[in-house]
């Protein structure tokens, strides 16, 4: 990974942010000097260089509350790092989910990233992918196995089983999606029809 980050700026030592991967929260800032910023691209875990212990400290070494590296990008000026992490646990030492004491759960975000993973899907078919072979079906099948989620996810309304009832409503959440790729559509386009009828 090429990165114009300059070390020599301030002292060796540049701030990194680490930002979760999934919901975008901000969840911890450190330090890393290069040595810092190598260990953590070889080893894929956040790893700084800790002012207080003067050595290089990888996070949740001794919590194992790790910090999974997914992208480390430096900014504009090479001053400053922007790494996207999974957090394997909580990551302040308090306890909190991050260091400024919020909650990081939003798992809804997710759906971002699967409608990337549907669209690529779409791009770049390959014969394993379920998702793929929906598209290469058409329109009038996808558009037909939405209908048939929406009736089963009826039918599992009227009954009492909440796994079966999540695993019904994920298929059609799924499904809808797919349809709206399928149709040229973006999400946001459906969230703009939503938000014009909030306004009114
Ligand atoms: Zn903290």
């Amino acid at each position: 990974m090429t990165m114009n980050i300059d070390f020599t700026k301030m002292n060796g030592l540049i701030p990194a942010i680490v930002q979760d991967a999934l919901s975008g929260k901000v969840l911890m800032q450190g330090y890393m000097n290069e040595e810092a910023l190598a260990k953590t691209q070889d080893t894929g875990m956040v790893t700084f260089f800790s002012r207080s212990k003067e050595r290089l400290w990888t996070k949740g070494e001794t919590s194992g509350n790790f910090l999974e590296a997914v992208s480390i990008a430096g900014d504009c000026d090479g001053d400053s790092i922007l790494i996207k992490a999974n957090p394997k646990g909580p990551v302040c030492h308090t306890g909190a989910d991050t260091c400024w004491n919020e909650v990081n759960s939003s798992k809804t975000v997710f759906i971002d990233q699967l409608r990337a993973i549907i669209k690529d899907r779409k791009n770049n078919p390959s014969d394993q992918s379920y998702t793929a072979s929906l598209f290469a079906k058409g329109i009038n099948k996808i558009a037909q196995k939405v209908g048939e989620e929406a009736v089963e996810i009826v039918i599992e309304a009227k009954d009492d089983n909440k796994e079966l009832f999540l695993g019904e409503a994920a298929d059609l959440l799924f499904h809808y999606l797919v349809l709206l790729e399928a149709k040229g559509y973006e999400l946001d386009e459906v969230m703009e029809v939503l938000i014009q009828r909030h306004q009114k």
